[in-house]
């Protein structure tokens, strides 16, 4: 079993020293005797603060192909003009390359977990085995967007259990009530619970949703859920922009789980989550970038930051504060637990997932308060190292093949547009 020592690392405003054992953490601030510390590898953190790595609850890892592509559209306009016929170009090589991009992005960034929803999932799958991180992958269901012998096949991918490993759970995720009919949505409510799987999808992004929802099926998003039976703590919805008082308490009682995505829905002007409303209410509430195509970056650091400004400024409105715990939590702790992952915390018995910044930056000066530092002033250059299942990711700013990987990405969009 690999041990790795964090020296003298500034953790709950003091310097202490961090054990870590084969994929969790083992020791956290105790004094260790000679017997733990043999074997390990030593790390001086002298000048270096520890966080919880972030979980990325939502995304779509190889929309990073299309980072700036179709700016400026609102969603319904952007996925059937641009982003849809793009995607119809896209072959498993070019997902493999963009998830490649995406993971790269993501560890630079902070990131050791994200929750996909795409095509292609094998190669998502082979790119995160291989750069050593976690993920979630969708098999996303869509009697709409797919053929129905893609339907059968993902629907026999998921009995089978393909490919799931200590770092990679599959998810079903049916894409959104206005991409997938009643029937093939019962249907992945079905399986998921038949074979033990969590369940996602997108929920109440736009008012348009909305109103398609209640013209077809008489009643809202948040209700069709519950009426399909799958409104319970195996079900994480993204985005929730449009969410009446009704359908809040519904999800509170429920033990579902909301993802946030503030930057895609500012961006795609759908409106705004009730970041601070679903707390108060006592919904578990995560937190995701949503794709680089409508963000357009994988920067969780940047993602928490937004929701926390939102947050604050909704939590005031009501006479109320949004505590910088509660942020952190939103962004590390929260996207794990949604995903049954035991993660997200420096604490014993916890997996080693962890980021060490450099706290000597300009950002990190002075040092009132590191958790305020960290969310509201710092930015994810300060970022030296990343551990994820108790093994660096990144060193000293350093992730192996990252240039290869960035100059792959250019030539096969260039390749992409000619097509
Ligand atoms: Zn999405």
């Amino acid at each position: 079993m690999g041990k790795i020592l964090l020296q003298s690392v500034f953790h709950n405003n003091a310097e202490c020293d961090i054990l870590i054992s084969g994929t969790t953490f083992s020791s956290v601030g105790k004094h260790l005797s000679p017997q733990d510390r043999e074997g390990a590898e030593i790390i001086d953190c002298k000048g270096m603060a520890i966080f919880p790595a972030f979980y990325n609850a939502h995304t779509h890892a190889a929309m990073t192909l299309m980072r700036g592509y179709a700016d400026d559209k609102p969603l319904f306009e952007w996925l059937n003009n641009y982003v849809w016929p793009l995607e119809a170009k896209l072959n498993a090589d070019d997902i493999e390359i963009g998830s490649r991009l995406a993971v790269l992005e993501m560890i630079r960034t902070g990131t050791v977990f994200f929750a996909d929803m795409y095509w292609h999932r094998e190669r998502t799958m082979k790119v995160v085995e291989e750069m050593g991180i976690r993920a979630a992958i969708g098999v996303t269901i869509s009697d709409k967007l797919t053929s129905p012998e893609g339907l059968e096949e993902n629907f026999k991918f998921l009995k089978q259990h393909t490919g799931e490993s200590e770092r990679i759970q599959l998810v079903v995720m049916p894409h959104s009530i206005y991409t997938v009919s009643e029937n093939c949505f019962k249907r992945s409510v079905e399986i998921a619970q038949k074979e033990n799987y969590l369940l996602h999808t997108h929920l109440s992004e736009t008012q348009q949703e909305v109103a398609d929802c209640e013209k077809d099926y008489g009643c809202s998003p948040v209700e069709l859920m519950q009426r399909f039976e799958t409104l319970n703590s195996h079900f994480i919805a993204a985005h929730c922009v449009h969410l009446n008082e009704n359908e809040k308490k519904l999800f509170a009682k429920s033990g579902a789980s909301i993802v946030v995505n503030p930057c895609s829905n500012l961006k795609l002007g759908s409106g705004l989550p009730d970041i601070a409303g679903f707390h108060t209410h006592g919904i578990s509430v995560a937190l995701g970038t949503d794709g680089a195509s409508s963000n357009n970056n994988l920067d969780m650091h940047e993602e928490m930051k937004i929701a926390a400004l939102i947050g604050q400024l909704q939590a005031h409105n009501n006479g109320n504060v949004f505590p910088k715990e509660t942020v952190l939590s939103l962004a590390t702790e929260a996207g794990a637990k949604a995903y049954g992952i035991h993660a997200g915390k420096i604490a014993e018995g916890y997996l080693a997932d962890c980021i060490l910044v450099n706290k000597n930056d300009v950002q990190f000066t002075p040092c009132h308060d590191i958790v305020s530092n960290w969310i509201y002033s710092a930015n994810t250059n300060t970022i030296d190292s990343v551990i994820c299942n108790g093994k660096f990711v990144m060193k000293n700013h350093h992730i192996d093949g990252e240039d290869d990987i960035l100059k792959e990405a250019q030539q096969r969009v260039k390749q992409i547009l000619t097509r």
